[in-house]
């Protein structure tokens, strides 16, 4: 393939590209190559990130709040801070329409002699759909890694500064530059997939609060202020004894959005109690009778293995704040 080996138009250092690289940006110069598909660059923008001695301090800050990893502080070592730009595309599409569905609710009321009668009714509801949703989705097509999808709701939640990339100068590149991840997708296969997650989005809400939609005729408008955004993200790699954890920082504001963490020994502890738990529930109801030792031993083993599976870890798995409204992706 012709594309797998490619040099920066801007400054012509070699840039690394797969056959699927829509835009390559210039790890040197910050230049944007634009390699296939439909892109604009003045469509490209960037949230710059912090630099490398805010992260390490932002993973400390991460360390005191916590409850466990602050009583094990002496024993941690940071390995290595590894951080980057990764390209998402985001949009706003307006959505409109009507929704008709159907909830079943308990209904009571209490008779003359005071007894109470209860008993399930079919609630029908129609409810008009007029609103933006703001849209953001990873252009590439790669399997997700721990925080691609945190770091997407974080950046909803704080919209934070963006800045178009062709407005950057070779200095103001220099102090936010970081390797950037190749964009994969490109901007007719982003806005098509933005029309089709609004109204996946829409409903998704309405299967989450009904028992059956009974109808619903809901529209996508074109996706609008369409733009590829690059994210920074910060990888912290520590070491606790002889196991490397690691947690993910976004880099504009260096909060933690997703984490794997060492379990404390007296967590190990609980788990482990939990495991022995398992085992004596098998035990108890096997002694019932041998229709019992069969349930028995699958239960057992059961509360035994999610609980044992925890201690082998030796981990846990921190994560940001809960889902957002109309992000997705
Ligand atoms: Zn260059």
């Amino acid at each position: 393939m012709e594309a797998l080996s490619s040099k920066c138009e801007g400054c012509g250092a070699p840039l690394e590209v797969s056959p699927e690289t829509i835009v390559a940006i210039c790890p040197y110069c910050g230049y944007p190559n634009h390699l296939s598909g439909n892109l604009k660059t003045e469509n490209i923008y960037i949230v710059p990130t912090l630099d490398k001695n805010h992260i390490a301090q932002a993973f400390w800050k991460m360390v005191d709040k916590d409850f466990d990893l602050k009583r094990m502080k002496n024993q941690l070592e940071i390995v290595d801070i590894e951080g980057y730009y990764a390209p998402y595309w985001a949009g706003d599409v307006h959505v409109e329409g009507t929704v008709r569905y159907m909830v079943r609710e308990e209904e009571c009321h209490t008779d003359s002699k005071g007894n109470t009668h209860c008993h399930t009714v079919e609630r029908h509801y129609t409810e008009s759909v007029n609103e933006t949703l703001h849209l953001v989705g990873s252009a590439r097509r790669q399997v997700k890694s721990l925080g691609v999808d945190d770091m997407v709701e974080h950046y909803g939640k704080g919209r934070p500064k963006e800045v178009k990339l062709l407005d950057l100068d070779e200095d103001g590149w220099s102090k936010i530059k970081l390797e950037i991840l190749n964009t994969e997708m490109d901007e007719v296969q982003a806005r098509l997939m933005m029309h089709e997650d609004a109204i996946d989005v829409i409903r998704n809400r309405f299967d989450a609060k009904s028992d059956r939609i009974e109808e619903f005729d809901v529209r996508a408008d074109e996706p609008k202020n369409v733009r590829l955004v690059l994210l920074p993200m910060w990888t912290v790699y520590y070491k606790h004894e002889n196991s490397i954890f690691h947690a993910v920082f976004a880099g504009w504001d260096g909060s933690r959005v997703a984490a794997t963490e060492p379990m404390p020994t007296w967590r190990r502890i609980q788990y482990m109690s939990g495991a022995v738990f398992g085992i004596l529930i098998g035990a108890a109801i096997g002694s019932a009778g041998a229709a019992g030792a069969i349930i028995g031993l699958v239960l057992g083993s059961v509360v035994a293995g999610y609980f044992g599976s925890k201690v082998l870890e030796g981990q846990r798995i921190e994560r940001g704040g809960p889902f957002l409204g109309g992000l997705r992706r």
